[in-house]
């Protein structure tokens, strides 16, 4: 039983109790495969319901914690105190004209693969990067020349106060990989892309050489959360780190992964601490070597196991 615990009643009154998750490791959650459990771990299956699980969450002052596929994200060892919620339940996927409506818990590999099957051109760049519409508006996630700014046309937001909001891409301030959606404190709950019309086989050869290109250079036979780092300005991250001799250097389980120097992958069950460590080892020793500071693009939330 913990501080938050008491309110379980309450809540399943918002959603179904079986959208309601008590003492959830968040482990399961995450592609790094780290972190302690979350006190409520939801899943609401409405609009309606993450309107009035935000506004329970204010009214009783509960913090709250937005997860989407867990792929840009390490969740300290002590997890998460409070609501974390995911939008799994709201997932689907339709085409009005030459737009793609996306919800935000579908994962935007498959709106690109979606695009694909309806021979819509201008998602091909995020059909392998594997986190969530949500999550990939929040850092206007790109690959390979292209990012969700090029394709966005607006969004449905809910607002701190359990409002709903229809933005334009514009009003979100994408540029490289921020937005301002963490400042204004929204929860994305659509995404709506303006494509064009294309030919599938042309659709499918760029996705088809993208896939190539990623499985080849990535160690996605590990739990990782993709590039650690942003690109510096005139340099590159894993450039730096290769040259800085970090590749396989190791503290507990974590690992700078020996195929592409920006990631740092949980090699034999590290834990979060270890992983944390082994960034800031990394950020100290490529500023030592070439003076030049490594932006974390992943996101470290929750709280340090207690001693
Ligand atoms: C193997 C691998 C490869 C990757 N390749 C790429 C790549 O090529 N390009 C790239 O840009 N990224 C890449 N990533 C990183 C990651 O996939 C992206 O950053 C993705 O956009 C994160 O989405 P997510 O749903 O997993 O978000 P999470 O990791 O769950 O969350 C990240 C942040 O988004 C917020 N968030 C999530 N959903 C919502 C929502 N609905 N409303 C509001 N906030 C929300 C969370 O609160 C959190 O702060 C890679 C990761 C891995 C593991």
């Amino acid at each position: 039983m913990n501080k938050y615990h008491h309110l379980y009643d309450q809540l399943i009154q918002h959603t179904n109790k079986e959208n309601v998750l008590i003492n959830e490791p968040i482990r399961e959650h995450t592609y790094t495969k780290l972190g302690g459990a979350a006190d409520f771990y939801i899943t609401p299956s409405s609009y309606e319901e993450v309107q009035a699980i935000i506004r329970f969450a204010n009214q009783e002052n509960v913090p709250f914690t937005m997860l989407g596929n867990g792929s840009n994200l390490i969740v300290k060892d002590g997890g998460i105190r409070g609501i974390v919620m995911n939008l799994q339940q709201l997932a689907s996927i339709w085409r009005e004209g030459d737009k793609v409506i996306s919800q935000s818990g579908a994962r935007i590999i498959d709106a690109s693969r979606f695009a694909l099957e309806e021979k819509l051109t201008g998602l091909e760049f995020a059909c392998g990067i594997p986190g969530s519409v949500g999550g990939a508006l929040y850092m206007n996630a790109g690959a390979y020349g292209g990012e969700i700014k090029d394709a966005l046309e607006s969004t449905v937001v809910v607002t701190k106060d359990g409002e709903l909001l229809t933005l334009t891409a514009e009003q979100l301030d994408l540029s490289y990989r921020t937005s301002n959606i963490p400042d204004n404190g929204y929860i994305v709950l659509e995404a709506t892309f303006a494509l064009k019309a294309g030919s599938k086989e042309e659709i499918k050869e760029i996705m088809d050489d993208l896939t190539y290109k990623r499985e080849s250079k990535q160690p996605l036979e590990y739990p990782s959360c993709g590039s650690v780092f942003k690109r510096p300005p005139g340099f590159f991250a894993g450039k730096l780190i290769q040259d800085s001799n970090l590749q396989g250097h190791q503290i507990g389980g974590a690992q700078v992964s020996t195929k592409h120097a920006g990631f740092i992958v949980n090699k034999n069950n590290a834990t979060a601490s270890e992983y944390i460590s082994l960034i800031q080892f990394v950020q100290a020793t490529v500023k030592e070597k070439f003076a030049v500071q490594l932006e974390r693009e992943v996101r470290i939330i929750g709280e340090d196991a207690e001693e």
